[in-house]
């Protein structure tokens, strides 16, 4: 099937400047050579440490951030360098629900207009029709058409994240880029949000690109799971053939750490020893060989690529690729 989403050696550099005549003195690799597809009604989790590239990834798919190279194709278009004019029709066709729910809904709009507005800027509804199809948006997410006229503060968090997915929703998107949508909920909010998404998606076919620093939260709703480490995809597979057999030895590091009886109960600890080194001039060769127990001489000079492991599952592990000691042992 063809991709709905394309992204091809995504990359997005800072220069990080410093003193009175702002001399560069380093770059910022947040998102540094990331490719992969997501299908239709298909949902791509993406996990990393905070600081990885994840809500960068997200920000280049929607053009909020321009990227520095790399190719970004919706529906097969090059929408990489598209004027905004030229995005516009796009636009619709791509939403995002972001981490704080509060953060991105203005307080002084009641809910029924924030939901209403994009339907309103596109010239979709006017009057009694807006209304309507306001009040039918509401029940979609599970709220009621009367707290249409309520303003954010009124509303819980869990209330308020299903109001902007009404948002997002208003539009009928294809892609729903979800920028850690329950991380700031309570926990026995997640699950209720993730399910509302995952039935939103069954009635509606849209794909989601789910971004998330909570494997278990991943796990939950994603089809295929991507794990980003200091800007780079360093393993990619089926949801199940990744959790069963986990090849990148940062991934194994992050399931380690996943309560398996209830994978919702708990926010994970601390994943992984070592602090991430910083995306700032990071480290050559792996990126990980600073934190990975299995880190050999090379790893420290060689850029391992992304490569076929079998069974639709994709590492960059430079013990994956042929020449190192067999994966054969490294996981249980
Ligand atoms: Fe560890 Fe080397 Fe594999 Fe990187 S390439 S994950 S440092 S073994
Ligand atoms: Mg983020």
């Amino acid at each position: 099937t063809e991709a709905l989403l394309e992204v091809t050696d995504l990359k997005k550099h800072y220069p990080v400047r410093a003193g009175v005549l702002r001399r560069q003195v380093g770059t910022v690799h947040a998102v540094d050579g990331v490719s992969f597809a997501l299908g239709t009604g298909e949902t791509l989790g993406l996990v990393g440490e905070s600081g990885c590239g994840k809500s960068t990834v997200a920000r280049s798919v929607l053009r909020l951030v321009e990227p520095t190279s790399g190719q970004i194709r919706l529906d097969g278009e090059d929408i990489t360098h598209l004027s905004k004019t030229a995005l516009r029709p796009h636009r619709r066709s791509m939403q995002i629900v972001f981490q704080d729910p509060f953060a991105s809904l203005n307080p002084r709009m009641t809910a029924g207009d924030i939901v209403g507005e994009p339907l309103a800027v596109h010239g979709l509804a006017t009057g009694k029709a807006l209304e309507t199809r306001v009040a039918t948006l509401f029940e979609q997410v599970g709220l009621r058409p009367d707290q249409m006229r309520n303003f954010p503060h009124q509303f819980s968090g869990g209330q308020r994240q299903r109001i902007c997915i009404a948002r997002a929703l208003a539009l009928g998107p294809r892609l729903i880029v979800c920028d850690e949508p329950v991380s700031a909920l309570d926990v026995s909010i997640q699950a209720q949000v993730i399910n509302l998404l995952i039935d939103l998606q069954r009635q509606h076919g849209f794909s989601y690109l789910f971004i998330a620093h909570d494997l278990a939260v991943v796990a939950h709703i994603s089809h295929r799971v991507a794990v980003m480490y200091l800007g780079r995809i360093v393993e990619i597979a089926d949801k199940d053939e990744l959790f069963r057999n986990p090849r990148h030895p940062y991934t194994q590091a992050l399931l380690a750490s996943v309560p398996v009886a209830n994978p919702l109960a708990k926010k994970l600890a601390p994943l992984v020893d070592g602090d991430v080194p910083s995306p700032v001039n990071p480290p050559s060769g792996c990126a990980f060989h600073t934190r990975c127990r299995f880190a050999m001489e090379r790893c420290k000079t060689e850029r391992p690529a992304l490569l076929d492991a079998g069974a639709g599952h994709q590492v960059a592990c430079l013990l994956n690729d042929g020449t190192g000691r067999s994966q054969q042992g490294v996981s249980s």
